[in-house]
């Protein structure tokens, strides 16, 4: 039987179903277990050379005389109750990929590598990037500690499939790759309200999540005067708008407040505290460094003028990975050959190759999301915008495959 990507898809979208809808395959799970070994199964049927490492990211090689692999990679495992292309078209796009470059006897200068990453989502133990950490040679010790909502660790679910924690060094293989290309759906708006159908990623954003504390003064809701109010809510508030002012006004720029609480919460008390989440991400590292600062001096001029006192702590700050210009050359080459001029964009989301272009030269392009939906059993790209992504990976990977100087 001649397998297709829509079949492959299909097929996929199988494991893990839910009932209710959706897909669920967390890290170390059987579901996810599943699904790697229908796909090892896929790439053995290639002939590529299959195994999977010590952080459990699959990899299928083509080997060739010389040089670093050229390697497209993305993930299998989903966010509860997720779509069936988010991840999973990257890993099954290249393997459709390879198909194409089979049938026109393509002969790589260099290896090829198709590789689905352990755990992008960190949906299970909160462990994002797992794989591909480790793949880059990352401390990945502190995610093997982490534990799920029943209590078990990381380190307990993967000797449960037999795989060792304290061997996830050996996963470090960054070191062989010379070129990285990743495809996946946009999980965003643009592409589809724009009739687009390749986006071209020069930056995956940089993500700053910050923790933030005002503190006022609670009093009586109905016996103190505007003027001699410390209402920390008020504070809070006007933070969210000049947040959203300032994105507003920067396309590289967005700013999101998800979660925030009142204190001490009576409804005839005026709020004491207010503690928020801000998560701001940059697609520069210019606008990551001025962004932070700016932050940080917006936050205390409002408590200045609302009689306030803050406490703003930053839980991650993670730089902007622009993409490296040899890959995006080569997805742009491949995209004309198509008659389509791709669409530059950043991405606002984290991706694998966020990871894998700190070490290497990388590279990623979408397809288009309908109406931007993702994370979410509604989720859904047209086969044919599939099948043009699988396309233009091959060309792309075709191109990588025969320059001998990257
Ligand atoms: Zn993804």
């Amino acid at each position: 039987m001649t397998r297709t990507l829509s079949g492959d898809l299909e097929a996929a979208a199988r494991i893990g179903a839910l009932d209710d809808g959706g897909i669920s395959r967390f890290a170390w799970t059987p579901e996810l277990r599943e699904v790697t070994q229908w796909v090892a199964q896929e790439l053995e049927r290639l002939g590529l050379d299959v195994e999977t490492d010590a952080a459990g990211n699959l990899i299928g090689r083509w080997p060739a005389p010389a040089g670093k692999a050229v390697m497209a990679a993305s993930h299998l495992d989903t966010v509860p109750h997720g779509g069936r292309f988010d991840g999973v078209l990257g890993v099954l796009g290249a393997i459709e990929a390879v198909r194409i470059l089979r049938r026109a006897d393509f002969e790589p200068v260099r290896p090829i590598w198709i590789a689905a990453f352990m755990d992008e989502e960190g949906s299970r133990f909160g462990t994002a990037l797992f794989g591909s950490r480790a793949f880059c040679g990352q401390d990945v010790s502190a995610s093997l500690d982490a534990r799920d909502a029943d209590g078990i660790t990381m380190r307990e679910a993967m000797a449960a499939q037999g795989f060792d924690g304290d061997r996830v060094g050996e996963a470090a293989r960054v070191d062989e790759v010379g070129a990285y290309v990743e495809l996946h759906i946009e999980q965003g708006p643009v592409l589809d309200a724009r009739s687009e159908r390749v986006g071209l990623v020069e930056a995956i954003c940089g993500v700053l999540g910050y923790r933030v504390a005002l503190d006022g003064e609670a009093n009586h809701a109905g016996t103190t005067p505007s003027e001699m109010r410390h209402d920390a809510l008020v504070g809070a508030s006007r933070v969210v708008l000049a947040l959203r002012e300032r994105a507003a006004a920067r396309p590289e720029l967005s700013a999101t407040v998800g979660r925030i609480r009142a204190l001490p919460g009576g409804t005839n008390v005026i709020p004491g505290r207010c503690e928020f989440t801000v998560d701001l991400r940059a697609a520069t590292a210019g606008s990551f460094e001025a962004e932070q600062v700016w932050f940080e001096r917006m936050v205390a001029e409002v408590c200045a003028e609302e009689g306030l006192t803050s406490t703003v702590d930053c839980d991650y700050a993670v730089p902007p990975t622009p993409m490296a210009p040899e890959v995006t050359a080569a997805i742009e080459a491949a995209a004309l050959g198509e008659g389509i001029t791709p669409l530059r964009m950043v991405s606002g989301a984290g991706h694998d190759a966020m990871n894998v272009g700190l070490y290497a030269p990388a590279g990623m392009l979408f397809v288009p999301s309908r109406a931007g939906v993702s994370h979410s059993p509604d989720e859904w790209t047209a086969v044919e915008d599939c099948e043009l992504g699988a396309r233009v990976l091959a060309d792309a990977l075709r191109r990588l495959a025969l320059r001998t100087d990257i």
